[in-house]
């Protein structure tokens, strides 16, 4: 078995909850291993000198190497059959670093122009800080149509099936931006003509791609996941076997980096709750942690896990000692 998270950010600390969960999980399964794709673009850093690898090095000798391959050629990135690719030339929201790039009236109208994410209320970008204009531009986009086949994979907690659906069937209403104007390094051909592809769209391609090549694997990642999963259905018209964290919650990340391995991982585990979506992390229990660090460690050693269902008996109850 294989578990996979999407490709990291490896300066931002964020990135170490899904690693650290699935190194204890893979640590856990019998032949499990964890594959760490990382996002090749340039990142900036969150905290000074931090980076996600050399923090794991640092503090664990891992059984499980992480790795960094992410290289799948766009020109052989395969889209599902059911969607309509088309090329669409028009106005586009656009900012100079490239962050905000929104095609059509129609979009804004769909989502609320102040909904958009990227843009603040002074209409200005909030990656560049400068002002969003709309320009001529030409694009890619993809139409997906409605589809009711039932999702073979297994999806983790199971409670997010529903979750799922309610965006297979909302999604086919909106097209799907697929390239950028910008330079992303990822080029792809339609017709003759090139087009950058947008990172997202490449991240999740990868992740998917080496996926369904491994049918025993499952990626791991945030509960946010949930519509790029359901968008990924469609555009590429196959499922994969995922896990689904809790949003998880922690407000002092320059404390958590300074955590020891065990330290970090056990706050983690009893912060989760399965039926919820969101975790806080408490530090209060850190002083229970390290006053019985010997004795939940020991318990960390002697758990092993069969199959991922079994993962939810993994949660706060952990740091409950009596026998
Ligand atoms: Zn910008």
């Amino acid at each position: 078995m294989k578990l996979i998270t999407y490709p990291i950010n490896p300066k931002n600390p964020a990135a170490l909850i899904p690693v650290l969960l699935g190194l204890f999980w893979a640590n856990k399964i019998e032949g499990c291993e964890l594959i760490v794709f990382r996002d090749i673009h340039e990142i900036p850093k969150k905290i000074p000198g931090f980076d996600v690898e050399t923090w794991i090095k640092g503090k664990y000798d891992p059984k499980f190497i992480l790795t960094t391959h992410n290289s799948v050629n766009p020109v052989v990135l395969s889209f599902s059959r059911t969607i309509r690719i088309s090329r669409i030339e028009g106005k586009w929201l656009r900012c100079p670093c490239g962050k905000v790039e929104i095609f059509s009236e129609n979009n804004i109208k769909l989502f609320g122009y102040n909904k958009i994410k990227m843009i603040d209320e002074y209409n200005k970008c909030v990656a560049c800080g400068e002002v969003v204009s709309i320009l001529e531009g030409v694009g890619l986009i993809a139409e997906c149509s409605l589809n009711n086949e039932a999702i073979k994979s297994i999806l983790f907690p199971s409670i997010i099936t529903k979750e799922i659906q309610s965006w297979l069937s909302k999604l086919p209403e909106t097209p799907i931006m697929l390239t950028r104007s910008r330079d992303t390094g990822y080029k792809i051909k339609w017709e003759s003509q090139e087009y950058y592809l947008d990172p997202t769209i490449y991240n999740l391609y990868v992740t998917w791609d080496y996926c369904q090549k491994h049918k025993d694997s499952y990626i791991v990642s945030g509960r946010d996941t949930v519509l790029f999963y359901s968008m990924c259905r469609l555009l590429f018209g196959f499922d994969v076997n995922h896990i689904f964290l809790p949003k998880i919650n922690i407000e002092n990340w320059n404390l958590f980096v300074n955590l020891n391995f065990e330290e970090a991982v056990l706050l983690l585990i009893s912060s989760l709750n399965w039926k919820n979506n969101q975790a806080i992390v408490s530090f209060s229990d850190l002083q229970f942690i390290r006053r019985n660090l010997l004795l939940l460690v020991d318990k960390m050693e002697k758990l092993s896990i069969n199959d991922v269902p079994e993962i939810s008996k993994i949660n706060r109850n952990f740091l409950n000692l009596r026998q």
